[in-house]
Formats: C-alpha cells, sequence, structure tokens
C-alpha cells in the first residue's frame, strides 16, 4: 500500500469496532481514522476520539451530544448527534473504506449511504445482508462498491475464493462453534439464563451476537449472508458445526476439489484482511499449533432443537421480506431475553409466529424494508408482552 487508508469505524465502541482500532494502532503508517461513532458509550467514544484524532465523530445517542462536543472542545474535532448524522458523514470525500460495525437494522441506513457515496465496504453488520440483501448489493454494483466480509466465515470464503472468482462454486460450507448449549436438550434450554447464554466457548463478541451463537440464528443469519455476498442458491450453502472453531469455512468447486481457511479464533484477522485488501499485512496474532489441537472434529447441526437455523432458511426460500421478517422478530426477542422478558426457547416461539402473519411481500423495495421492520418489531413485542415473565431464580 502506498498511501494510507482513510477509515471511518461505524459503531467503534463496540467489539468489532475495538478491536478494529487495534488493526490501525498496530499499522499506523498503513491507515488512519476519519470518522468513529458509537452510541451509549460515549467515555470510551471520547477515549478513541482522544488517541486516533478523527475528522469527526458521532454519538447515535443524542442525549449524549454536549457530554461528548464539551470533552473533546480542546481537541479540533466535529461532534455529531444521530443516526441520520451517521448516514451523512459516511459521504466524507476524505473517507476510503467504512467499517459497519453497528449491530443490528440500526447499521441498515448508514451503510446504504456509504454504498451510494462510492465507499468501500468492510461489512461486519451481517443485519444489512439479511433485511435488505438484493438492494444492498444491486446498490453496491451500481457505484462500484466491494463488500468486502469481516465475518470470519464469510472472510473465510472470501479468502478461499481468491483467484477462483471465475470457476464455478459447487457448494459451500459454514462451520458452527455449536455455542455454549451444543448437544443440550431442549428441557435443558428450556430454564437456561442470558448469564450461560453469554458465555461464548471460543468468541468474544457483543451480547446480541453472542446469544444468536448460543441460539444458532447467528448461523442462520450467516447462511442468508453468504446467499447475498456470493451470490449462491439456497441449497448451494451448508452448516456444519466444528466445536474447535479452527476452520472457519471450506469451499467446495465444480470438481469436488475442497478449500479450507484455518487459524485460531481471533476476529482481527477477518477485520484486517477486508481492511487491507488484497494485502496481507505482517500481524503478531497468536499462531496455530497443530499439537494443541490433536483433533479437529465435525457433526451436523441440531435443527430440531436449535429450530432458529431452520427458520432462517425457510425464510430465505421464501424470500422477500420474509428474511427481513425473521431479523425483526430475532432483535426483538433477543432483547427481550436479555432483559429476562421471555425464556431462551421462546425466542424461536416468537421468531416462528411472526413469519407464519406477517404480510408477505415478494419484491420489496427500501420503504417495504422500513415498514416490515417497524410492523414486525410492534407484532413481536405483542407476542412477548402475552408470554409470562420468566421467574427469577
Ligand atoms: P457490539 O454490541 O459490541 O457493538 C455494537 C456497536 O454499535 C457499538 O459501537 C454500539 O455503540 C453501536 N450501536 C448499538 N446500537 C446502535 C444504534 N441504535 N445506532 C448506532 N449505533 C449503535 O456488537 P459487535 O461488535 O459484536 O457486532 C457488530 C456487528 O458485527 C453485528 O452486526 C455482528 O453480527 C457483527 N459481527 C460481530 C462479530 C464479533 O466478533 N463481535 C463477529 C462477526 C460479525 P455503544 O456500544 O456505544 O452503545
Ligand atoms: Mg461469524
Amino acid at each position: 500500500m502506498n498511501e494510507k487508508k482513510n477509515i471511518a469505524i461505524l459503531g467503534s465502541t463496540g467489539s468489532i469496532g475495538t478491536q478494529a482500532l487495534d488493526v490501525i494502532r498496530a499499522n499506523t503508517d498503513k491507515f488512519s481514522v476519519e470518522v468513529l461513532t458509537g452510541s451509549g458509550n460515549a467515555d470510551l467514544l471520547i477515549k478513541q476520539a482522544i488517541e486516533f484524532n478523527p475528522n469527526t465523530v458521532v454519538i447515535a445517542d443524542e442525549s449524549k451530544y454536549k457530554y461528548v462536543k464539551d470533552a473533546l472542545l480542546p481537541h479540533d474535532i466535529k461532534v455529531f448527534a444521530g443516526n441520520a448524522s451517521i448516514a451523512d458523514v459516511v459521504k466524507m470525500d476524505s473517507i476510503d473504506t467504512v467499517i459497519a460495525a453497528i449491530v443490528g437494522y440500526a447499521g441498515l441506513e448508514s451503510t446504504l449511504s456509504a454504498i451510494k457515496a462510492g465507499k468501500q465496504i468492510a461489512l461486519a453488520n451481517k443485519e444489512t445482508l439479511v433485511v435488505a440483501g438484493d438492494l444492498v448489493t444491486k446498490l453496491a454494483k451500481e457505484n462500484g462498491v466491494n463488500l468486502y466480509p469481516v465475518d470470519s466465515e464469510h472472510s473465510a470464503i472470501f479468502q478461499c475464493l481468491a483467484g477462483e472468482f471465475h470457476n464455478p462454486v459447487e457448494k459451500i460450507y459454514l462451520t458452527a462453534s455449536g455455542g455454549p448449549f451444543r448437544g443440550k436438550t431442549r428441557d435443558f434450554l428450556q430454564n437456561v439464563r442470558k448469564e450461560q447464554a453469554l458465555k461464548h466457548p471460543n468468541w468474544e463478541m457483543g451480547a446480541k451476537i453472542t446469544i444468536d451463537s448460543a441460539s444458532l440464528m447467528n448461523k442462520g443469519l450467516e447462511v442468508i449472508e453468504a446467499k447475498w455476498l456470493f451470490g449462491l442458491e439456497t441449497d448451494q450453502i451448508d452448516v456444519i458445526v466444528h466445536p474447535q472453531s479452527i476452520i472457519h469455512s471450506i469451499v467446495q468447486f465444480a470438481d469436488g476439489s475442497m478449500k479450507a481457511q484455518m487459524g485460531l479464533p481471533d476476529m482481527k484477522l477477518p477485520i484486517q484482511y477486508a481492511m487491507a485488501y488484497p494485502q496481507r499485512i505482517k500481524s503478531d496474532f497468536p499462531r496455530f499449533n497443530f499439537m494443541n489441537y490433536p483433533q479437529l472434529t465435525f457433526e451436523p447441526a441440531d435443527t430440531n432443537t436449535f429450530r432458529n437455523l431452520s427458520l432462517a432458511y425457510e425464510a430465505l426460500k421464501k424470500g422477500g421480506n420474509a428474511p427481513c421478517v425473521l431479523n425483526a422478530a430475532n432483535e426483538v426477542a433477543v432483547d427481550a431475553f436479555l432483559k429476562d422478558k421471555i425464556g431462551f426457547l421462546q425466542m424461536s416461539d416468537v421468531v416462528e409466529k411472526c413469519l407464519q402473519t406477517a404480510t408477505h411481500i415478494s419484491k420489496p423495495g427500501y420503504e417495504d424494508y422500513i415498514n416490515t421492520d417497524k410492523e414486525t418489531r410492534m407484532a413481536a413485542a405483542a407476542l412477548i408482552l402475552k408470554i409470562e415473565p420468566i421467574k427469577s431464580i
């Protein structure tokens, strides 16, 4: 790389955002920070801004605007508030790459705005593709924008496809760790609490994706994400449980040959690959040692126990606004689970019911997605109100 890449990190105070800043801190000759955004964690956003001296920061939570503004007054950093401002600042001429690392549907508007402004995207926010994959990929194509996957499985597929872009893919296998409840029964899951679900065996991530990983919804969302990123049909995407999380995913080509990408589970690697593509930057991330893993194992996903994965496949087959319904219902259900309002298995009940009752739109536009998201959130909230709150133990 000859020139520094100017980076905007949307969601810099989160798990992906802070790790992206770790990558930048180790490579200040290659990257500089142009924009940082956070939501509730104003103190961390201020600290990051003072360290990395971006042109602009945006705090999504408008009630914290004055606090951030006052703290950054001596630093010649512009401060804005609200999600509309995030969607606005991503258009700045000085930005080369936008790291989309806001969690959930809240990241859609700013990602679309960055794509329309022709920015290259390092995409962590998988929900964006789940909600509006056709729109996002169509706009990316029209604007000459590459969507570089940050999600480790999709980065693995992308790395396996390097040099193979004209060779047809027969199939991909997304690997799943199985999460903290692998091998458990529905009886057991009936009573699990958020404290247990938040303990992921291999990855440290934000709360929402950690719950999604425990319920296998994360893998369901990733199946949909893979369809849009790699232009695949539903039956070309398979999921295989691999508890050690060393093989990050696999591509099978038309001749039957399979390529896998492997390494220790560390999100900094896919983040750095997405930021530096097509280069590989030297890193000091811990290296994999075969002798520490004498066995890598594989098993099928238990979709009878973890129904979310089947629900995601169903939504993908149904198409149109169904994945948007799946996502909105899941976001509301996960939030309710994290607030002890519903049990672990009831999250799937809420998603299933919303999928059954939502009005289907086969060719939705942006407004349809906004309305579908809004209506599904209301429907899911109404369902949750009818569920008896879980008792404290
Ligand atoms: P976190 O919850 O750790 O961080 C989310 C970020 O988004 C924070 O900066 C948060 O701000 C900000 N944010 C939250 N709500 C809003 C909102 N309404 N408007 C604007 N900003 C908001 O999530 P992760 O970093 O774990 O995940 C981010 C995305 O990356 C998700 O889509 C996830 O699926 C994906 N991903 C994450 C992986 C991981 O290892 N963590 C792996 C693969 C994908 P604040 O904290 O200040 O409130
Ligand atoms: Mg993943």
